[in-house]
């Protein structure tokens, strides 16, 4: 069966005046109709601008951006603006960590949840009004027909993530990119915002890209993880391979390094060192600075090689995995 998104060789670069920031470099990702995976990794690995290219978002910057994004067949990356215009909303869309950012300050929460709806359905606007209503009760606002016409500052934090939420499922796209969606919340609303996605996502088969530095959010609700570092994945597994027996010396780190898993002790071990120069790219393994492991490959080859995303289901870059 074709994916619902096929990402090959993504690689997105930025020119800066201390020179071209090579953010993505080489992003590998399938993902199936309905399916939720989480993309994961610390700051500068790469997930947002790999999910802000998803979108498009670099379209008419300065950024470069090239590989291939099938979603559904359509190269999306290939698409001129206003074909993404179409495309954004009705097949994918996103949410962030800041619904604020996503709204407009000056116009009802449920008017700015119709427009989304009119921009991509026939309708009027009484219809696409009750639409917003509608959708405003599907994702737990209490009394939609009177906070439909509030604004956005008179939204708890909460709330006003489940108002995006509604935003962006509106046109029940194939794909919803989440990106940080729960990180500005507090620990109880942040637990029912992701099962609210997960609810939603049942009704509506949507997949979704979840992206977080945050590990207990995708053991909760993704099927499958792609680790990321220096703008590649690392490892992809199912969430319980991963956590069971990960791969690769950067997962098996990061793990080590997070409280709720560690055990009884819940120390906090992180990883020594720092990410990847992404102006200027050493050769190899982008992790040998920091991998405990780089002296047991032999020939130094974790120095020279970049190592191949490699293995059937369970997938890691890294030389020790690797056939001999
Ligand atoms: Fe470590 Fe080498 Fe594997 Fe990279 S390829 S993760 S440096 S062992």
């Amino acid at each position: 069966e074709t994916p619902l998104l096929a990402v090959r060789d993504l690689r997105v670069s930025f020119p800066t005046d201390d020179g071209v920031v090579h953010a993505v470099n080489g992003m590998d990702l399938t993902l199936g109709k309905g399916e939720t995976i989480g993309l994961v990794g610390e700051s500068g690995s790469g997930k947002t601008v790999t999910s802000q290219a998803l979108l498009g978002l670099f379209k008419g910057t300065p950024a470069t951006v090239t590989g291939e994004i099938l979603l559904d067949g359509t190269d999306l990356n290939t698409l001129a603006e206003p074909a993404m215009l179409a495309c954004r909303g009705k097949k994918i869309s996103m949410i962030f960590q800041d619904p604020l950012s996503a709204m407009h300050p000056f116009y009802p929460v449920g008017s700015q949840i119709a427009e989304v709806y009119r921009t991509h359905n026939r309708v009027s606007r009484k219809a696409a009004a009750e639409v917003a209503v509608d959708m405003l009760g599907r994702v737990g606002i209490p009394d939609p027909r009177r906070r439909a016409a509030g604004y956005p500052h008179e939204f708890s934090g909460g709330m006003r993530q489940r108002a995006m939420i509604a935003m962006a499922l509106v046109c029940e796209p194939e794909l919803l990119v989440a990106d940080e969606p729960t990180t500005a919340l507090d620990v109880t609303v942040q637990a029912q915002i992701l099962d609210l996605i997960g609810e939603l996502q049942a009704e509506t088969g949507t997949a979704v890209i979840m992206v977080t530095h945050d590990l207990g959010v995708v053991a909760q609700v993704c099927h499958r993880v792609a680790v990321m570092y220096g703008g590649m994945c690392m490892e992809v597994a199912s969430v319980d391979d991963l956590f069971a027996a990960p791969g690769h010396p950067y997962t098996q780190g990061l793990l080590a390094s997070m409280p709720s898993l560690a055990g009884e002790t819940g120390r906090l071990r992180p990883i020594p060192g720092f990410p990847p120069a992404l102006l200027d790219l050493p050769p190899g393994c982008l992790f040998a600075d920091r991998c405990p492991q780089a002296s047991s490959v032999a020939d130094g080859r974790c120095r020279t090689e970049v190592p191949l995303l490699s293995g059937s289901g369970h997938l890691s870059r890294c030389h020790l995995g690797e056939a001999a």
